[in-house]
């Protein structure tokens, strides 16, 4: 998987958004959700994969109740570092609007938590369009799957979150503050970028 689709849509001497090369973690496969205030509000949700990060957009957001299946667009895989973006992308550009990290940590496949095993399951699931991963995050916990739509090109994923003890009838995107920063999207409107500014 390579970055060129992210590189040709993006000006990088007009955004602030990171330029893409390829890195990978350290320790365990990093996982992130960012708000994105664009043309239409969504959440991203992004999987280290390969020394990318493999991305959806999930309009609604992801949700801890397994009750919902929340429709999520595949898009084009962004660089590792993308994982720390947030502020504002300029009018005009691509994906223009706020961005903040929404929700951040681990994920592993279910079955095992050794990232190189982890990385050849996603990797398998997502060529058969059923990925079963664990999210450790601040907001998001548990079991979660992935599920290619049939019959739907290639593009249209679901996102479920299994039956498990994270399982919550809550709506998890009421909590609209960045894990990173602890601003929101209307922070960064009002010009605010940090916490403490
Ligand atoms: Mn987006």
């Amino acid at each position: 998987m390579a970055l060129e689709k992210y590189k040709e849509k993006r000006d990088f001497k007009k955004t602030t958004e990171p330029e893409g090369i390829k890195k990978s973690s350290g320790g365990n496969l990093v996982f992130v959700v960012q708000k994105h205030a664009a043309t239409r509000l969504h959440y991203d949700l992004r999987l280290e994969l390969d020394g990318v990060l493999k991305s959806w957009a999930v309009p609604k957001g992801p949700s801890l109740n397994s009750a919902d299946k929340r429709l999520a667009m595949m898009v084009e895989d962004h660089p590792y570092d993308y994982k720390d973006f947030e502020g504002s992308i300029p009018k005009g550009e691509y994906g223009a609007g706020e961005v903040i990290v929404w929700d951040s940590g681990t994920y592993h496949a279910i079955g095992t938590s050794d990232k190189n095993e982890s990385e050849n399951l996603i990797r398998e699931g997502l060529n058969k369009g059923d990925i079963k991963f664990v999210m450790e995050g601040k907001k998001l916990k548990g079991e979660f799957v992935l599920v290619k739509m049939k019959n739907r090109g290639e593009k249209e994923w679901l996102l479920i979150k299994h039956k498990d003890e994270f399982m919550s009838a809550d709506d998890v995107t009421k909590d609209d503050r960045s894990v990173l920063s602890g601003i929101t999207i209307e922070d960064i409107k009002n010009g605010k970028l940090k916490k403490s500014d």
